[in-house]
């Protein structure tokens, strides 16, 4: 952080030469990362509140380098958005996630839909819409089981470039779900514009939400907010019974998170049941 003492600046520029040393490693290693196999994908279970079954999952990247250490994607995700290799390893991503359903859908257990992650960078590549589509075709996936997930901030870098790309993908049949929703500022007129399908409650507002009532309110709101504008509306972060419970009188769609399952490897989710 910045120091305004004196001696202050020196500090800093340490810090500065500390951090931008550290990202250019990560940068390099990510590079080999993806030629050597070191990246792999876990699924955490997006369960339907009402009915109780898994309706699909989201999967989440992870590194793991040959040393043997993990790398979290909060750890690596910023600095593959600097360099691009985003680009590269989203498609990676999507490639991985949308065989995996494919193989999932042969099974007796039936369509798991399969949200993925787009970060910022990626969707801004002109092709980004071409990609995901040349993907879908490549890998066999019905396009409807494929989501895409979008942060709030994507969508509120309102152009027309945005709205022509998810009309795009919407021809295309291909789902897409608002990442983080209610930590940015999107009025229901200007999300009306656009071809949605789910609201995903930042976990932050789920936390407290058995013993916070304006957290309470926050996500009554988003709930009604979505039914209004035909979405389907997920809690993320959901980690206790108290938590599913309040959802539930909330009328809330689906839930994620530790109290179903955390990030878990393909083989799991054949296996998993949902609790309760
Ligand atoms: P996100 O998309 O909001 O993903 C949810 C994160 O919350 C995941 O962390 C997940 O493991 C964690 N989580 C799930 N349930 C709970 C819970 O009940 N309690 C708590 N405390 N945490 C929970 P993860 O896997 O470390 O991913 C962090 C972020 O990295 C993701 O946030 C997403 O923004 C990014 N990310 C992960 N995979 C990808 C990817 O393939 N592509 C891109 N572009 N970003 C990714
Ligand atoms: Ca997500
Ligand atoms: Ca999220
Ligand atoms: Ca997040």
């Amino acid at each position: 952080s910045k120091r305004k003492h004196r001696g202050g600046y020196t500090l800093f520029s340490e810090e500065m030469t500390l951090k931008l040393r550290t990202r250019l490693e990560t940068i390099n290693e990510l590079r080999s990362a993806i030629d050597n196999d070191e990246l792999y994908l876990l699924f955490q279970p997006q369960v339907n509140l009402s009915s109780g079954r898994l309706e699909g999952v989201e999967a989440l990247i992870r590194w793991c380098k040959p040393d043997g250490t993990q790398v979290y994607p909060t750890d690596f995700i910023p600095a593959a958005e600097d360099s691009g290799l985003i680009v590269q390893i989203g498609l990676w991503v999507l490639n991985h996630a949308c065989l995996q359903q494919v193989a999932w859908k042969q099974t007796a257990t039936g369509p798991i839909r399969m949200a993925v992650n787009v970060s910022m960078r990626q969707f801004q590549e002109p092709n980004f819409v071409e990609s995901v589509i040349t993907t879908v075709q490549q890998t066999g996936i019905t396009p409807s089981d494929l989501e895409l997930e979008l942060t709030e901030s994507i969508i509120m870098s309102d152009s027309r470039v945005l709205s022509h790309k998810l009309n795009q993908l919407r021809e295309a049949g291909i789902q897409i779900a608002i990442d983080d929703f209610g930590t940015g500022y999107s009025s229901l007129s200007y999300l009306q514009s656009l071809p949605l399908d789910r609201l995903k409650i930042d976990r932050a507002f789920i936390e407290n939400i058995d013993s916070r009532a304006e957290d309470a309110s926050i996500a009554a709101m988003i709930v009604a907010m979505g039914h209004e504008l035909k979405l389907s509306v997920l809690a993320e972060g959901v980690e206790t019974p108290a938590h599913e419970a309040v959802l539930k009188k909330l009328g809330c769609d689906e839930a994620q998170g530790y109290y179903y399952a955390k990030p878990l490897p393909a083989k799991e989710i054949l296996s998993f049941k949902v609790p309760g």
